[in-house]
């Protein structure tokens, strides 16, 4: 969580770096804060959005060629002006962002404490920054040589950015566990969590790994190693991003454009992968580990949030078309359990931003057990990407709403190709069901396309119940996860309590709940399970329930029992997630405008959890 960006070069920094704060804001914002030398190191931070922070610097100096920014999502001390970062050392010649956690900053900071520093924040930051600065005086050692030593005393996770008033034309970062990206310019150097600050500048990078520290000057080169002191050769790789998928491009807001982006981002993620006429699946990404992953007695998948719903999809999948057994794991529990785990196990691990903390951790856990690790990831370079053993990029451009959107369907995209891939390898699938399969899932954007059409019909539905306390989802089979996802749509971004349930779990305790004031979203498609969801319809309508059905194209039994249809294109019963999460996405959408909720920036969330 949290955006953090620096600058060093010829360029004045404050443009680059507010730029970057915008570009970042979707990672946490309920501080931000900059800090620029020009002579002096001029620290400006404030609660609340990077807007806020433009606003009060506003007419301040903030000349200057080098400096660093961040945008806070508050682990340790409230959000406020002095916990914001960036954060002075004691004598205020040196200044720090972190992203992460100092686990063992208390024993830290009580040590500093019997010497007589005093702290103004309650950040675990701010002693970071206390800590490089005793070393330094304590040591005599250069600044660079100071981090290296601290950070060899820190537990916990962090990516950092410090500059020293008597050092003006010097950054040093480092990471472990948080992300970090350099871009190199011409004479200069850019600094962030990721690569959207730097697009516009250059195209040329370095993904810092864990535990390694850069030092950059300007027209320097850098230098590179790890807090163990070995010297390493920076590896530079070529930036794809496309600048406009940074934008909103006319849109009002970020989510609403990743949703209407889903038929292209559907068909990128199996682009190149999947050929109908010649019944082909590839993912190049895996062909090394397709054997294996085709003789696995078992598969885990380790996820958080939308993508723990993408995984669920993944397990029916892969169980329907390849038979074999899939287990869905919460990374946070998977990682704390004592899972039994050999080598023959198989895991995926998915995460949109490549850096959820959780599923980081659980993936090292499964590595020290032998277990072979495959990622499903959307942002190029991430950590995961780099932890697994191989991958598959799910390609569906940057996704800047908090809400995850697009990510959903391109992991349940590339799921459905991995399952479709195992099938063939397996020959669990007749050739012509197969085929079938392959032209239907190529068929899939453009159904994509027909359903946002109910864009108009959900804006009347978010009307009626804008106000809504409370929302059930229901849905089985396929529909099951499509139902999770629906209700963790609504809670992220309009504070909605939402609950999705297996509809015939339903009677074992949430149907106590079902009134004349209860929304009840109903996915009853026309495959599967189709009759016994129009019995758990019944049995809502029994108790005066107001329904809102998905259904298929055409259908007449659900119609005359919901209260609000929804009709979504006809597709194969694997492939309706892709469609039936669309107009649940919008409705989730519609209703947090009208409740004139921050839909890009909900409330206590960050894009990517990169704190445990
Ligand atoms: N732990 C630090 C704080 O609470 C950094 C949080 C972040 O990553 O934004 O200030």
């Amino acid at each position: 969580m949290c955006g953090i960006v620096g600058y060093v070069g010829s360029k004045q920094a404050y443009p680059i770096l507010i730029n970057g704060l915008y570009r970042l804001e979707y990672r946490g914002y309920d501080s931000a804060g900059i800090a620029i030398i020009d002579g002096d190191l001029k620290m400006y931070k404030t609660k609340g959005k990077v807007a806020d922070l433009e606003n009060f610097v506003s007419g301040k100096d903030i000349k200057g060629t080098i400096g660093i920014a961040h945008t806070r999502w508050a682990t340790h001390g409230e959000p406020n002006d002095v916990n914001a970062h960036p954060h002075y050392s004691e004598s205020k010649q040196l200044a720090l962002i972190h992203n992460g956690i100092i686990e063992n900053y208390a024993s830290l900071k009580e040590e500093l404490i019997q010497r007589n520093y005093t702290f103004k924040s309650e950040t675990d930051t701010e002693v970071l920054v206390y800590l490089i600065e005793d070393i330094m005086e304590k040591e005599g050692v250069p600044l660079e040589e100071a981090v290296r030593i601290a950070l060899n005393q820190v537990i916990g996770a962090y990516a950092i950015v410090v500059i020293s008033k008597n050092d003006p034309d010097m950054l040093i970062a480092a990471r472990k566990g948080s992300p970090m990206v350099v871009g190199i310019g011409d004479d200069d150097f850019y600094i962030a969590s990721d690569a959207t600050p730097i697009a516009e500048y250059t195209k040329e990078v370095i993904y810092l790994d864990d535990e390694e520290i850069v030092c950059v000057r300007k027209g320097e080169k850098i230098i590179l190693k790890t807090i163990k002191n070995k010297v390493k050769t920076p590896y530079i790789q070529k930036l794809e991003m496309n600048l406009t998928a940074l934008e909103k491009g006319g849109f009002e807001h970020f989510m609403l454009k990743e949703i209407y982006e889903q038929p292209t981002s559907i068909l990128d993620s199996f682009r190149g992968r999947l050929d109908a006429k010649k019944g082909l699946v590839k993912l190049g990404g895996i062909s090394d580990y397709e054997q294996k992953m085709a003789k696995a007695k078992r598969i885990i998948i380790i996820a958080c949030g939308t993508s723990w719903h993408a995984g669920l999809v993944g397990e029916y999948l892969f169980e329907d078309l390849a038979r074999i057994p899939v287990e869905v794991e919460y990374a946070s529990e998977f990682r704390y359990r004592n899972p039994v785990l050999n080598e023959d196990d198989i895991i995926i691990a998915i995460s949109q931003s490549g850096e959820t903390a959780d599923t980081l951790a659980a993936i090292q856990l499964a590595k020290s057990k032998g277990a072979t690790i495959i990622g499903i990831c959307n942002v190029v370079g991430s950590s995961i990407p780099r932890t697994t053993h191989a991958g598959t990029y799910t390609h569906a451009g940057p996704e800047i709403g908090v809400a995850s959107t697009k990510a959903f369907t391109a992991q349940v995209t590339v799921l459905t190709l991995m399952a479709l891939r195992m099938a063939q390898m397996k020959g669990t699938i007749e050739k012509s069901k197969f085929h079938h399969l392959l032209y239907e899932l190529e068929s899939i954007p453009s159904k994509v396309e027909e359903a946002l059409k109910v864009d108009e019909q959900i804006k009347e539905l978010a009307r009626i119940f804008t106000f809504a306390r409370n929302f059930l989802y229901l849905g089985r089979g396929y529909n099951f996860p499509v139902a999770l996802e629906g209700a963790l749509k609504l809670k992220e971004i309009s504070y909605i309590h939402a609950e999705g349930y297996p509809a015939a779990e339903m009677k074992h305790g949430p149907i106590a709940l079902i009134d004349r004031e209860m929304p009840v979203v109903v996915i009853a498609t026309n495959k599967g399970t189709y009759d016994k969801v129009v019995s758990n319809i019944q049995e809502v309508k029994a108790r005066n329930g107001r329904i809102i059905a998905i259904v298929t194209k055409g259908d007449t039994a659900v119609k005359e029992l919901a209260d609000y249809v929804i009709e979504v294109p006809e597709t194969d019963e694997l492939f309706v997630p892709l469609v039936a999460t669309i107009p649940l996405q919008l409705l989730s959408y519609h209703i947090a405008v009208m409740r004139e909720c921050n839909v890009d920036q909900p409330r206590n969330l960050a894009k990517s959890v990169t704190v445990e």
